[in-house]
């Protein structure tokens, strides 16, 4: 018999051991700003449905009249059967949307990182990324073959210098979040985009957590700052305040050419499910509507109660056993934090990530920082 058993064994002990011992949590129920676990029902502040949408009628209802209408799987990739009418149509609302020529939406937010990164950049190229850049930009940036330079967090002298030093590859590609996904603060992107029109570079902006949520007409962060042209490729998701599932693309009609022709997670991958399609869309339309702008004022009421600069809030807490102990605490009192650790986040900067959503009552922000409070006094 073999020994695999034995060795995944130790290996997962070493885990337990450095507190990095991963569980799933089960829930009980849809998402929403109380959620049952087990037996107790918590007040949740661990969800990326910035929006409330997850469990939105609205949606719901487009969700199922696409399952009646074009049934639950799509069958192929797109390629082959799988482009059905709710593709066309999501596309063509993420592309008004985004106010951009064209839009392709993949499986998820991390295949569209991947699958964008690695069409893009090969050999010749270098790829020029923030040290706390999401995990599918680092593993599409490995998979491409080109070289990959990290400036420190923000640091906009380090990444002159790197694009300094790089002039002699083919293609210079920087890319960033834009609200950053475990620490909440926000890429000083006026200045990005200053540095990478300088050194003539390209730059890619990943929107997950600003789409829906930044600027006047909640396009992202280079919507409220005014330099939304000047950059080349738009990545967002559907899986955070949109509320459903999958990621896309906007860019130039030529871009989304080239990314239906290259980007092998798109290709080599069934088509999300139409009914996704179709609550994706719903939920675009949503959020351009007058009752969306009202419900992401809510969502900014409560992210000042919270004194946060987005939706996301990081309480650092550094040892890993000790943040999760302390969402251990939060638990027990009835609120639901979880607490993110290495690799998600560097070794020794273990942290408990808070998250608000326009779903919550500024009484229930209220009530965590209370609780807070209480368990750290
Ligand atoms: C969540 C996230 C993704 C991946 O999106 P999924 O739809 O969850 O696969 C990509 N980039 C960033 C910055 C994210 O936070």
């Amino acid at each position: 018999m073999s020994n695999l058993n034995d060795q995944l064994s130790a290996d997962l002990e070493q885990l337990r051991v450095a507190g990095l011992y991963r569980q799933f949590r089960d829930i009980a129920g849809a998402q929403g700003p109380r959620v049952n676990i087990g037996r107790r029902e918590l007040l949740n502040f661990s969800s990326n449905d910035y929006l409330g949408l997850a469990n939105e009628p609205l949606l719901k209802r487009a969700a199922t009249d696409a399952i009646t209408r074009w049934g639950v799987g799509a069958g192929a990739s797109r390629f082959v059967c799988g482009n059905l009418e709710p593709y066309l149509l999501l596309e063509e609302k993420l592309a008004c949307f985004k106010n951009k020529e064209a839009a392709l939406v993949f499986g998820s937010g991390y295949a569209a990182n991947v699958g964008t990164i690695t069409a893009l950049a090969g050999d010749d190229d270098i790829l020029i990324l923030d040290k706390l850049d999401h995990a599918s930009i680092i593993d599409g940036a490995r998979q491409s073959g080109a070289a990959i330079r990290v400036y420190p967090h923000r640091n906009l002298r380090k990444l002159e210098e790197i694009l300094q030093q790089s002039q002699s590859y083919r293609r210079r590609l920087i890319i960033t979040e834009t609200v950053f996904s475990m620490d909440g603060n926000l890429a000083p992107l006026a200045e990005i985009v200053e540095l990478k029109e300088k050194y003539a570079a390209w730059l890619m902006i990943d929107e997950a957590h600003a789409t829906g949520l930044f600027g006047k007409y909640q396009r992202g962060l280079a919507e409220q700052l005014g330099v939304e042209n000047k950059i080349e490729i738009t990545l967002g998701t559907l899986s955070k305040a949109l509320g459903c599932a999958g990621g896309f693309v906007v860019g130039s009609q030529t871009l989304i050419d080239l990314l239906r022709n290259r980007a092998r997670s798109l290709i080599y991958s069934t088509a999300l499910p139409p009914s996704v399609c179709a609550a994706a869309a719903t939920a675009v339309s949503f959020v351009t509507s007058e009752a969306g702008a009202e419900r992401c004022e809510r969502l900014w009421d409560n992210v000042r109660t919270l004194g946060a600069q987005s939706p996301i809030h990081p309480v650092i807490v550094g040892d890993e056993r000790a943040a999760m102990e302390l969402a251990g605490k939060l638990f027990d009192a009835g609120i639901f934090v979880p607490a993110i650790r290495y690799p998600t986040v560097p070794k020794g900067k273990a942290r408990l990530r808070v998250t608000v959503s326009a779903a919550h009552t500024v009484a229930d922000v209220q009530q965590f920082l209370k609780v807070y409070a209480t368990l750290t006094r």
